[in-house]
């Protein structure tokens, strides 16, 4: 089959691989759309603190299923699946607290082990959702990002009638943006560029205003700088976004944290049960997601798609094998 390997940092290539052989309990599948994330430039031009290589990335991934492992039950071939990208232990911690995005086994696809840049992947069957009828490949492949995005509000604690503001309209900010609105809450995106900005009706600056809940969903230190500036009293920042290492470390003015009872809560990818919700959100129609696709491209063109990734000219890329 055709596939994307990342053999080291910034170094990657489209070309003929094994197709993957299905084991115990595991599943073939069929890709049919991939979805290009910041994380996957990230992962594949920097690296990545889970990255183990050499890797086929990809974690946002839908398809059909084409062949069953030994003892793989209750799939059948033929199923059209959004593909939960973790494999998670079911017995830590973590895991029997409903958090198996933080399993201390945790093994991401397109990160520990091979993901959706490919014409075929392989996956454990409990990691499969189904896919109603009505629900297209296009549209599902978005239940990853969006995962993401309810892992974050749930963590945020956000309440109906309280208000949020999300840094950076993207596609991860504006899906944060539709899924704050289905809860009742008064949204605003702040965004710098003036096309992101006029497409998710987004403003340039807050100056003055308090939230109770701040997101920074780019992935840039003077977002985070400002986000906490703009906390209400008792209010939450979400740590959404990935900083660089040396970004990272930026003191919080913990005296403000402490007068006003705020606190910052961290949010990592998301749980099984995030990729179910997301398909139901899609499925009904709550939030919707095919007008956030920029571009569709196909997996050998991967180059070009990171560089429009990287200069932000696009909004969500779809690959196809
Ligand atoms: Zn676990």
């Amino acid at each position: 089959m055709k596939a994307v390997t990342v053999s080291a940092r910034n170094a990657f290539a489209w070309g003929e691989v094994d197709v993957p052989t299905p084991g115990v309990g595991e599943v073939l599948v069929k890709v049919a759309v991939s979805g290009l994330c910041r994380t996957d430039l990230k992962l594949i031009r920097s690296g990545h603190r889970d990255l183990i290589l050499p890797r086929i990335p990809g974690e946002e991934a839908v398809g059909i299923v084409e062949e069953l492992g030994p003892q793989t039950k209750p799939v059948t071939v033929g199923t059209r699946v959004y593909i939960y990208p973790g494999v998670w232990c079911g017995s830590c911690r973590s895991c029997l607290s409903g958090a198996e995005n933080l399993c201390s086994q945790m093994r991401i696809m397109g990160f520990h082990r091979d993901g959706g840049f490919a014409e075929y992947v392989v996956v454990p069957a409990k990691s499969l959702i189904p896919l109603d009828d009505q629900c297209s490949f296009t549209d599902a492949v978005f239940a990853e990002p969006l995962s993401c995005c309810i892992n974050a509000i749930e963590l945020s604690r956000l309440k109906p009638g309280e208000t949020i503001a999300i840094w950076g309209a993207g596609p991860a900010g504006t899906l944060l943006k539709r899924l704050a609105s289905t809860i009742g809450s008064d949204v605003v995106v702040i965004e710098p560029d003036i096309q992101r900005r006029e497409r998710c009706n987004a403003v340039e600056s807050v100056s003055g205003r308090l939230f109770d809940v701040c997101i920074p969903a780019v992935g840039d230190e003077c977002a985070y700088r400002e986000a906490i500036t703009h906390l209400a009293p008792r209010g939450r920042l979400v740590a959404f976004s990935g900083l660089s290492a040396e970004a990272s470390y930026h003191a919080a003015d913990f005296n403000q944290l402490h007068y006003l009872e705020q606190s910052v809560v961290g949010a990592y990818g998301c749980a099984y049960r995030h990729g179910k919700t997301a398909l139901e959100l899609i499925t009904s129609g709550a939030v919707t997601v095919s007008d956030l696709v920029s571009h569709t491209m196909p997996l050998s063109a991967l180059s070009t798609a990171l560089d429009m990734v990287s200069e932000r000219t696009c909004m969500k890329i779809h690959l196809t094998p």
